[in-house]
């Protein structure tokens, strides 16, 4: 049985608490490996030497620092096919997916490569007599990031690329459910010249979450995962002085106008819906027809769509839509949930519960169900079911539909499909969601954006990568200073203003 440890101080080590989680092969349901739970010593070993190893690293100018970046993006483009077919055998998603989900991770750490100009300081000559003022952006430190399964290699990028290219050394703490392409990961900022201890992935569960959150060296932490957990280590991460972005979980709304595109619009609630299983946190989950004529026609266009997604192990390469679920519990909590909303009284039109595919019985998959008729008092509404479920609320008007994300306590991501200009511009506007799509299902923000949500979807102020990454990773300082001129005013007792 493999055995996946942690990677410290540049090198792979194995882990010594004596505890360990299985790691699956989703499409097999086979253990594949275990990884280490780390205890509170290894993290604070860990913490301690990337603290000795980060002063050097800040002094280092930005432009090398960018060039370890400029590296590690040629050699992720170099092992692509590894990286992916690793992140598939431990996810389950597709080859394709998987490749997106490595690529959506390298393109911050292409913006990344742009640090100097990035971490450039403002600058007031002559802010008063002989006074110039500026202000520069400085490293934090040592910090932190804690990641889910769903994206095993983006995520991780999306934290430790600008935190490290900003100055600062980086304890990744990723999902014992894939842990191993944030080792390989790792292992690629060495080879591009990273020098040992700046990032240290150090694997664990609540233990070793705990021990970053209650950590005087950490400065920041971000987490990306479900939202109770980011509740719990935005307060425990904030209660300890540390600076905290914390990403939580959608429930994620697309109205579609009598006016839309109904081919485009089913495609996109297909592709969006279904895609890596339903487990997105910019997932489409609920679609939003507005009128009875609008919601009966997407019905009839949906339900032959999502009989026949093509459900398979990543092995099958591209003639496959989706893969399994991540874990067992995850498909029966799926499974559970799709029971209930039949008990529930919504209409499932399409019940991919019994689907099994021949040699790969004991992997998690399921079919993908459509729900029609469900309504805002149901389970199914309210929460993220997180697998491949959609939900189909109809609305009489457009005023309607757009109360339903607007009062939804979720507020990660959102679409509109619509011919109409001043529809999707009023709705652009008076959404309460952080991510906006017009006639585009998964608004995903590219590196140079940033990405974030809203409400119970995000806790903290800056979002993710984009100049807010840059921001988040460094404090500002600002130095007002005056050269003798010469001139001898004497003391001044009121407070200083620009004259
Ligand atoms: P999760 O909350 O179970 O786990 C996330 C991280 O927290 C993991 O590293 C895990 O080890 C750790 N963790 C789990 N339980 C913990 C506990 N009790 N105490 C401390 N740490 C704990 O999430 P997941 O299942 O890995 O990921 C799926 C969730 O992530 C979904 O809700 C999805 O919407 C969300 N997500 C959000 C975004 C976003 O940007 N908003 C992006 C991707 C995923």
């Amino acid at each position: 049985m493999e055995q996946i440890g942690h990677f410290i101080d540049g090198k792979r080590v194995a882990g010594t608490s004596g505890r360990t989680a299985d790691v699956f092969n989703p499409a097999t349901g086979e253990v594949q490996a275990q990884v280490a739970l780390a205890s509170q010593e290894e993290m604070d070993k860990a913490i301690a030497s990337a603290a000795a190893a980060q002063p050097a690293w800040a002094a280092t100018n930005p432009q090398r620092r960018a060039r370890v970046m400029m590296k590690f993006v040629d050699l992720l483009n170099r092992d692509m096919d590894k990286l992916a077919e690793a992140l598939s055998r431990e996810h389950g998603k597709t080859l394709p997916d998987a490749k997106g989900d490595v690529i959506r991770g390298l393109e911050v750490a292409e913006f990344c490569i742009g640090a100097p100009h990035l971490l450039k300081g403002e600058f007031t000559e002559g802010a008063g007599p002989g006074i110039d003022m500026y202000s520069m952006r400085q490293p934090l430190g040592v910090v932190a990031g804690i990641t889910p399964f769903n994206f095993p290699a983006m995520i991780p990028m999306w934290k430790f690329c600008p935190a490290l290219a900003c100055g600062n050394a980086f304890i990744l703490k990723p999902s014992e459910r894939d842990p191993s392409v944030p080792i390989m990961l790792a292992e690629l900022m060495i080879e591009a010249g990273l020098p040992a201890g700046l990032l240290q992935v150090v694997n664990g569960d609540k233990s070793a979450v705990d021990a970053i959150l209650d950590d005087e060296t950490i400065q920041a932490v971000g987490f990306v995962g479900s939202t109770p957990i980011a509740q719990y280590v935005y307060s425990r991460a904030t209660a300890s002085g540390k600076r905290a972005q914390c990403f939580g979980g959608a429930k994620n709304h697309m109205i579609i106008m009598p006016d839309a595109d109904m081919d485009q619009a089913a495609d996109a609630l297909v592709g969006a819906g279904y895609g890596a299983a339903g487990e997105r946190c910019m997932a489409v989950s609920v679609a939003v027809p507005v009128g009875k004529s609008t919601a009966d026609a997407l019905i009839e266009k949906l339900a032959p769509k999502v009989e026949a997604l093509k459900i398979g192990p990543y092995t099958a390469g591209n003639d496959v839509d989706f893969g399994p679920l991540v874990t067992k519990e995850a498909l029966t909590r799926v499974k559970g949930l799709v029971d209930q909303g039949v008990k529930e009284g919504a209409n499932l039109v399409v019940d991919g519960r019994g689907f099994s595919m021949q040699g790969y019985e004991d992997g998690f998959f399921m079919g993908g169900c459509l729900f029609d008729n469900v309504t805002k008092d149901m389970e199914i509404y309210k929460t993220e079911i997180f697998g491949p479920v959609l939900s189909v609320v109809r609305a009489e008007t457009y005023e309607e539909a757009l109360e339903l994300p607007l009062s939804h306590e979720y507020g990660n991501g959102t679409a509109i499909f619509t011919r109409d200009g001043d529809t999707a511009r009023d709705f652009a506007s008076r959404i309460n969601i952080g991510m906006v799509g017009i006639n585009v299902p998964i608004p995903v923000p590219l590196a140079y954006h940033t990405f974030g949500g809203w409400k119970k979807s995000g806790f903290g102020d800056l979002n993710q990568h984009g100049p807010d990454g840059f921001k988040f990773y460094t404090r500002t300082k600002t130095v007002t200073s005056r050269w003798p001129s010469g001139l001898k005013d004497g003391a001044e007792f009121s407070i200083p203003t620009m004259k």
